[in-house]
């Protein structure tokens, strides 16, 4: 057995919201690549947690009329209670407000400034507070808005303490290049390089300007400056192991992945290896980016309140389907879109149809056949068997490689194989011929089910247990090196009965998102609401005639104050009579010579007993009536469409 030592991380968790779909997908990955890893024997971390200083923590705690650090044990639980109740297996969750973290940051700090890497300076930059980033002129929106999250940003100056970035810009690179899987996807990868190829300015590591966060060293007799929280979050992934404090998980060091979103990566890719190669410690494997959600294709957000919140699906779903779709459905840097329309059909396609409905099978035909008993040592599946050995081989490069994706699809093209071999053996045939292939058949698909039960234990680890168990094996990693590694295969099996897996889900079983319409904060246009029945076609509106007329004579209809008597011209062999309801609007002038749009195909009426031959178009609200007129003169006569 090795015992290789495998360090994964998530980024720790900002204190300032709960979790939603984005922190739950980082750490179902890490979760998956952890358990992954663990399955192949390997001394495996996996490290979670929540970062809990900075300004914006210490205001909304204010708010709420808490101290900071009751607020952030507050937040900080839901977080560990959830991924508890997810059945996250991390190894560790830090917490920055620990006092070991804190220590460890300030080890650091003194490090870093020892060898030179820190001076004291003076700041003067865009501050948005929301973001706790400062920002270069040309980065903001309009001269002063926040380019991440919109808001104003406001002109700070402070004493600070700097890190000599800059210094690190020619390593940093030198990197990139030497070790092209450095950042992953590659695309990300292209991003920072020309990030940092346009020149990397010197960070502002310290604040005077608000308190929660770590202090500096005692040393520094600097009470007023607190870290930056990037350096002191940063930080976190080594002071978990020790770091300053002890050193006794040191040996966990690198890390082999740090899991993070696309929103962080620079943070990861440029400003942590730059504070590592300053503390002289070695980089981590490999800084995996990846996407953003949105729900039903709308970005979601607070104030549309289309929030995907995971204890919720996981409620009506379970735990597995949610972890599967999320690693299924998209490529991993890409990003995704949740619907539960979309997890349905993952539900009621790759699962049900696919696995769930193999394993049936095995479960429905040896029972009929065989008493759920049967054994072969036929050759008759070893070609079968050989495509199955050939995709497995290439599984483990996907996992570390942050493509699960793909590591799912080769699996479901193993689940493939199964399901044709079925279909191309006809067993409800062969069972009266040739019992002996049937149970050579269904040895060759409990085999292959054996191996996709290791296989996606770590992705649906409830799942893969109960395949397991109806096949009468065990999933820990002696039976990964067994069946994966070295491609054994067993001659009989005994199945027991289980529930079907996945049974198939025929309506949504959410409660939908409850959507708030605030005007003028939400992030996308309300959808229109369109009178369900009361819709026409386009045939339908141009059996009405509209034409552009011009009024060429007005007269009062007496005994009335509301009607005019008009002469419009329609183009026609004579002007048309109208009368129109519109004399306490307009006076004769007004009207005299002006365009109007004719409904021109009204049948006639009788109004006050004169002869209307069509209708002007008009609107009226509580400011009184406007007619409608071409907003540029037209010729007498154009239909209007
Ligand atoms: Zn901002």
């Amino acid at each position: 057995m090795s015992c290789k030592k495998t360090y994964i991380t998530t980024p720790i968790y900002y204190v300032n919201d709960v979790a939603h779909i984005g922190h739950a997908y980082t750490t179902i990955i890490a979760d998956a690549v952890s358990r992954y890893s663990k399955l192949l024997g390997y001394d495996t971390f996996l490290l979670t947690g929540t970062d809990e200083h900075g300004q914006k923590i210490e205001q909304s705690a204010k708010s709420r009329g808490k101290s900071p650090q009751e607020y952030a044990d507050e937040i900080s639980k839901t977080f560990r209670d959830l991924w508890d109740d997810f059945g996250i297996e991390y190894d560790h969750f830090i917490r920055t407000t620990d006092d070991y973290h804190k220590d460890g940051v300030q080890k650091a700090f003194q490090k870093m400034f020892d060898k030179g890497d820190i001076y004291k300076d003076t700041y003067s930059g865009n501050y948005c507070v929301s973001c706790e980033s400062f920002f270069t002129d040309t980065q903001l929106i309009d001269g002063s808005g926040c380019p991440d999250c919109g808001k104003e940003t406001s002109v700070i100056e402070e004493e600070s303490y700097f890190f000599r970035l800059s210094k690190y810009q020619d390593w940093l690179l030198e990197h990139y290049r030497d070790n092209p899987d450095f950042i992953l996807p590659s695309a990300k990868r292209n991003e920072v390089i020309s990030f940092v190829e346009g020149g990397l300015k010197d960070l502002s590591i310290t604040r005077t300007s608000f308190d929660w966060g770590v202090h500096l060293p005692e040393s520094m007799n600097e009470p007023k400056h607190v870290m930056y929280v990037w350096l002191d979050a940063l930080l976190n992934y080594v002071t978990a192991l020790g770091y300053g404090n002890g050193e006794e998980k040191m040996d966990y060091w690198p890390a082999k992945v740090h899991i993070v979103g696309k929103d962080i990566l620079r943070f990861h890719a440029i400003y942590w290896p730059a504070f590592l190669m300053s503390l002289e410690l070695p980089l981590p494997d490999h800084i995996g980016a990846h996407g953003w959600w949105t729900r039903d294709g709308q970005k979601m957000s607070k104030s549309i309140g289309n929030v995907v919140k995971p204890r919720e699906v996981v409620d009506a779903y379970g735990i597995d389907t949610f972890r599967y779709f999320l690693l299924r459905e998209v490529p991993f840097g890409q990003d995704g879109d949740f619907s539960e329309k979309a997890l349905i059909n993952r539900i009621n396609g790759d699962l049900g149809n696919s696995l769930g409905n193999l394993l049936n099978r095995v479960i429905g035909m040896s029972g009929k056949y065989f008493d759920s008993k049967f054994e072969s040592d036929s050759d008759l599946f070893t070609n079968d068997m050989n495509r199955v050995h050939e995709i497995i081989a290439g599984l483990e490069s996907h996992i570390f490689k942050m493509q699960i994706h793909r590591y799912l699809e080769d699996i479901w093209e193993i689940l493939a194989i199964g399901n044709r071999a079925i279909q191309s053996s006809e067993p409800w045939v062969k069972i009266k011929t040739a019992p002996e292939d049937v149970q050579a058949l269904l040895v060759f698909v409990s085999n292959l089910l054996t191996k996709v039960a290791i296989l996606i234990s770590p992705i649906m680890p409830k799942s893969g247990e109960e395949m397991a168990k109806s096949l009468g094996i065990e999933i820990n990693e002696d039976t990964y090196k067994e069946f994966i590694t070295d491609q054994a295969l067993l001659n009989s099996f005994v199945i027991e009965k289980v529930s079907a897996l996945f049974p198939k889900v025929d309506k949504p079983l959410m409660a939908q998102p409850e959507v708030e319409e605030k005007q003028g904060e939400a992030d996308t246009e309300p959808e229109l609401e369109l009178p369900e029945d009361g819709l026409i076609t386009i045939d339908k509106f141009f059996e009405t005639t509209i034409k552009i007329g011009e009024v060429v004579e007005v007269e009062e209809i007496k005994k009335s104050k509301k009607l005019y008597k008009l002469r419009v011209d329609l183009g026609e062999a004579r002007p048309r009579q109208i009368i129109a309801g519109i004399r306490e609007f307009y006076s004769k002038e007004e009207l005299q010579n002006s365009l109007v749009c004719v409904v021109a195909n009204l049948k006639p009426a009788k109004l006050m007993g004169n002869l209307s031959e069509g209708m002007l178009l008009a609107a009226k609200d509580e400011n009184g009536l406007s007619l409608i007129r071409p907003e540029h003169k037209r010729k007498i006569g154009t239909k209007i469409s």
